[in-house]
């Protein structure tokens, strides 16, 4: 499971300062009150940026594995939430999907290209809509852009950013902005977010 880690580094300074050395979770989240064995449970390797770690805990007694993933950092996605950004907003100011793939991932064939724009840009997109129905007040009369959204907070990069500001929300807001788990085909996240009573993200009790 994967887990917020509060953390206002770059990417490239993550790993120079081996950012998850800092990353600490004071409790199991299954069993707040302990006697569970929690403890830490060493680091998993990211690709890229390359030498990334991710600092992991482990509860015997729920067989689960927690991992603190810092903010600048994509969810199930290869590489940093800017470089996502950076591809999404490329993509709302292109005159079409193809004219922007001339530019992006030339190592690969067109239609490969497009899929890999198109999926940023789907989850991304996906991701703001929900913020919005989460967070009506504040994002009511904002279009679920990337672009959209940084005029509106008058922040850079907005995606790291919404990191915090949805922070509530993370466990149901899709990847890799958010830690939602995958979505099965044919069945909706939406009941989920309409029943979630409140906004207390897992933790230790107060
Ligand atoms: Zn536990």
């Amino acid at each position: 499971m994967q887990l917020r880690f509060e953390c206002h580094l770059t990417g490239a300074d993550y790993v120079t300062q081996q950012g998850w050395l800092s990353a600490t979770l004071p409790c199991c989240p299954l069993h707040p009150h302990g006697d569970c064995g929690f403890a830490r449970h060493g680091t998993y390797e990211r690709v890229s940026p390359p030498g990334t770690r991710v600092a992991r805990w482990y509860c015997p007694e729920g067989h689960r594995t927690f991992s603190l993933l810092p903010d600048c950092l994509a969810a199930r996605l290869s590489g940093t939430l800017s470089e996502v950004e950076a591809v999404v907003r490329a993509a709302e100011q292109a005159p079409s999907l193809e004219a922007l793939c001339k530019h992006q991932r030339l190592d690969i064939e067109l239609p490969g290209a497009l899929r890999w724009v198109r999926r940023r840009v789907q989850d991304v997109h996906g991701a703001l809509h929900r913020i919005k129905g989460v967070l009506g007040d504040t994002f009511a009369n904002v279009a679920p852009t990337l672009t959209a959204f940084a005029d509106h907070l008058e922040v850079e990069p907005v995606l790291v950013a919404l990191r915090g500001i949805a922070a509530a929300w993370l466990d149901v807001l899709p990847k890799p902005l958010g830690f939602a788990p995958r979505r099965r085909r044919g069945r909706s996240a939406l009941p989920r977010l309409q029943h979630r009573a409140g906004p207390d993200p897992p933790g230790c009790p107060a």
